[in-house]
């Protein structure tokens, strides 16, 4: 067992976190409050290779494991608390990756080089206005007419629509086929018969989340994602990539709200003495510590099983995976979100300002606790599905 970072990781994690301190930080509120991360931000991170990092060279991405993938995370995490840079970062890295593995090779030449370039986004499209738990229930249908498949029907709270019209690119989109199955096509946004509208979200305002509705949308059989009709397993291991990364950013901004609140433990003064020597913070900042430490690790070790068998293709493993990435995925936003409004507590009416800037976390964080890439009781019936067997899944 090695638990020491390799020193090209070493050298890869300090390079991004000095990139989360000297382009993100200083950019978080104007991501905030201007509702986009600014292009040169997004060229910054195309260079350092932050854009799909799992992609394959061939195809513009610089081939990265889930491990120092999920290393950027949390640094990304950490650098813009928002997470709206975190939540970009980790879609075009999951999905990128969906595509690289199981897209057509015409797919894969034509959409990844712009994605890893900033110049194109890419996501994911499953939930649907009658929920997104319930994939099963989904309406959106897709039929092949010769080479081409029609898309009908409408998807809801989709990270990246306004990125996806404004820069190009599209969405991997779960679509049932008419007499059983479901089809993962890649529909780009500025298709024909496709109208797009933006919702208006309590946080990570950086990164757009919106409707898309399909009116017999048309796109060629070239941007179909593994098999006809068995789309649904690739969408799967889309999401278990993709939650992993989420919750190493979640991890990061758990980070980021402990070193603020030491920071501030170490200067504030009440009743004659430091904030921090008194049980009642020291001891909780003890106990937050020992939480972000745990899922921490045990969000890298999630990374690491990917890499050995996911990213593998290797199925052998699967419930020790789905195990490893429903844990984290139900346990870093909670202990990420009770970081940041603890912490806030500590800073008194302070932490209420946008001055110390707690806010940002809370409404980002917040976000992955509602239910982005998956609500926290769909990861309590993943682990009691691996856990019980899969008669006790409590829908069929
Ligand atoms: C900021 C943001 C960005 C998002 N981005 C995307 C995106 O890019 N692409 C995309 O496709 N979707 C996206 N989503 C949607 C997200 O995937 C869904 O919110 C999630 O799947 C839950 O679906 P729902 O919101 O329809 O809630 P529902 O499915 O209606 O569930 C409501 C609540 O009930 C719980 N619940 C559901 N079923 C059960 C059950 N059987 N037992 C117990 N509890 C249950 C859920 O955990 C949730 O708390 C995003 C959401 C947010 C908030």
């Amino acid at each position: 067992m090695e638990f020491a970072l390799s020193d090209e990781e070493a050298a890869f994690q300090s390079a991004v976190r000095q990139f989360g301190d000297k382009v993100l930080r200083p950019h978080e509120r104007e991501i905030d409050a201007g509702g986009r991360i600014p292009d040169p931000v997004l060229a910054e991170m195309a260079h350092l290779g932050l854009l799909a990092m799992p992609v394959p060279p061939e195809y513009g991405g610089m081939g990265a494991s889930a491990v120092l993938t999920e290393l950027a995370a949390e640094e990304v995490g950490r650098g813009d608390f928002s997470m709206a840079t975190a939540v970009f970062f980790l879609l075009e890295a999951g999905w990128g990756y969906v595509l690289s593995r199981h897209g057509t090779e015409a797919a894969r030449r034509e959409v990844l080089p712009p994605v890893c370039e900033g110049k194109a986004f890419l996501g994911i499209a499953t939930t649907e206005p009658t929920g997104g738990s319930d994939l099963a229930r989904m309406r959106t249908v897709s039929r092949r007419d010769g080479s081409e498949f029609v898309l009908r029907g409408e998807k809801a709270f989709v990270s990246g629509v306004e990125e996806a019209k404004r820069l190009g690119g599209g969405h991997l989109t779960l679509t049932r086929v008419e007499g059983g199955g479901f089809n993962f096509l890649y529909v780009p946004t500025r298709s024909e018969h496709l109208a797009t509208q933006r919702f208006e979200n309590m946080g990570r305002m950086g990164i757009s989340t919106g409707g898309l509705s399909y009116a017999d949308v048309r796109v060629p059989e070239r941007y179909l994602i593994g098999a006809e009709g068995k789309g649904f397993d690739r969408a799967m291991d889309g999401f278990r990539v993709a939650r992993t990364f989420v919750s190493a950013a979640c991890v990061g901004a758990a980070e980021r709200a402990l070193e603020t609140g030491i920071a501030y433990l170490r200067e504030r003064e009440v009743f004659g003495s430091k904030l921090g020597k008194f049980e009642g913070p020291q001891f909780e900042l003890a106990d937050l510590y020992a939480q972000v430490e745990a899922v921490k690790w045990q969000c890298r070790r999630a990374a690491w099983l990917l890499d050995r068998y996911t990213l593998r293709g290797d199925l052998s493993h699967q419930s020790e995976v789905d195990k490893a990435v429903a844990s984290v995925k139900l346990t870093a936003p909670q202990i990420a979100f009770d970081c940041v409004r603890r912490v806030m507590m500590w800073f008194g009416a302070a932490g209420y300002t946008k001055d110390v800037g707690l806010e940002l976390g809370l409404r980002g964080v917040m976000s992955y606790l509602v239910g982005a890439e998956g609500g926290l009781n769909i990861m309590r019936i993943i682990l009691g599905r691996e856990l019980l067997g899969r008669e006790f899944v409590p829908y069929r």
